[in-house]
């Protein structure tokens, strides 16, 4: 092992970006600490890197004080998923709140720089199209939403101000939905739902009319963006969406599932969430400037490896490393 190698700890690092992002630092030759408490994490998402001399697991959760050693940290424990971080909302708005204050008290321990995976939750229900870094957001701070996006907002103000009471280099991506291999089946999310129901040829749920948009970003993408981010001069503190400015509607993206996987499901309507937003796309002008960064997988290309992932998990075969 090189003493020169950094060390770097991941927190949500068996989940589903997480893991993702394990798999590039750990082949950057990095040494990697990834904490989880197993929430919506899987041990069979890092099960691949577990043994490695470089790479550790340790179960925490991060509402708790953590007492490592580490350059870097990417922040990125909360459950992402409506159906996972409504299960217990008092639980996700401590992860985003408590969790921010005790990795910036690390970082600032530490003197380590540490990147905050925010969201475009932060836009809420968005007025101004497509959205950009300045855009403040229409959010309900009392509605089944609000333990996730009132959660992260406040991390981010945490964030900016250990940055500028404590001068911690800080970087904050606000992550538009992405998706890919290792997404958890059962997540409820549009991507994961819709490709099991045409595998198991049920039909697809659309929520509403189908009529709401979202802009759909692949894993390896995404990854590629929070490297940049992690690399970026010290004055780079973000917020910097990092998303797919491909925008579509819901009732679009079930057809295209149905059309790759040739299944022969129905697409039927069901009852529209609360507060449900209606329109999503990232200006992504910032990243392209300040880190020369921008998604490059087509969605049918990215699509189309999520679902071989998905089918090798319904035919219980290995899905392999990256999911493939
Ligand atoms: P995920 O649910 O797969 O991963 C989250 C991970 O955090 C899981 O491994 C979970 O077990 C862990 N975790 C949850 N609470 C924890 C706690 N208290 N202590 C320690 N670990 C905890 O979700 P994901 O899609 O990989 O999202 C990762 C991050 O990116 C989240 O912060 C999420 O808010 C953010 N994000 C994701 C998306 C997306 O489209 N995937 C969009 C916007 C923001
Ligand atoms: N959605 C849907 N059918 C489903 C799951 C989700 O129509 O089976 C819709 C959901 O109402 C939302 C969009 O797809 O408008 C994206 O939902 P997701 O939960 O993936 O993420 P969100 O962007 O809402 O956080």
């Amino acid at each position: 092992m090189s003493v020169l190698s950094k060390r770097i700890l991941v927190t949500g690092g068996a989940g589903f970006l997480g893991s993702h992002l394990c798999d590039r630092l750990m082949a950057e030759g990095a040494d990697v600490l990834c904490v989880d408490n197993f929430y919506t994490g899987r041990r069979a998402n890092v099960v691949h890197l577990m043994g490695h001399p470089r790479f550790e697991v340790q179960r925490h959760d991060v509402t708790f004080p953590l007492y490592v050693e580490v350059d870097e940290i990417y922040n990125l424990a909360c459950p992402a998923s409506p159906i996972h971080y409504q299960h217990d909302p008092v639980q996700t708005t401590k992860t985003s709140v408590n969790g921010a204050i005790n990795m910036l008290g690390l970082a600032k321990r530490l003197k380590a720089k540490i990147l905050q995976a925010s969201t475009s939750e932060v836009y809420g229900d968005p007025e101004v199209h497509p959205q950009t870094e300045d855009y403040w957001g229409h959010v309900n701070p009392v509605g089944f939403r609000s333990c996730y996006d009132e959660g992260k907002r406040c991390a981010e103000t945490l964030f900016f101000d250990y940055h500028r009471q404590h001068r911690l280099q800080i970087k904050v991506a606000r992550i538009f939905n992405t998706y890919g291999p290792r997404m958890h089946p059962n997540d409820g999310r549009v991507v994961s739902n819709f490709i099991m129901q045409a595998l198991r040829g049920e039909p697809i749920t659309i929520y509403g009319a189908g009529d709401q948009t979202r802009s759909f970003c692949y894993v390896d993408d995404l990854i590629e963006g929070f490297v940049r981010l992690m690399a970026s001069p010290p004055e780079v503190t973000g917020p910097i969406n990092l998303g797919n400015p491909v925008e579509m509607t819901i009732r679009e993206l079930a057809e295209l599932v149905v059309e790759l996987t040739g299944a022969k499901s129905r697409l039927i309507e069901a009852p529209l969430p609360q507060d449900d937003p209606t329109q999503r796309r990232p200006d992504i002008t910032r990243a392209r400037e300040v880190l020369g960064w921008e998604p490059k997988v087509r969605l049918k290309d990215g699509l189309a490896k999520t679902i071989a992932y998905f089918d090798g998990i319904l035919r219980g075969g290995q899905t392999g490393v990256n999911g493939e």
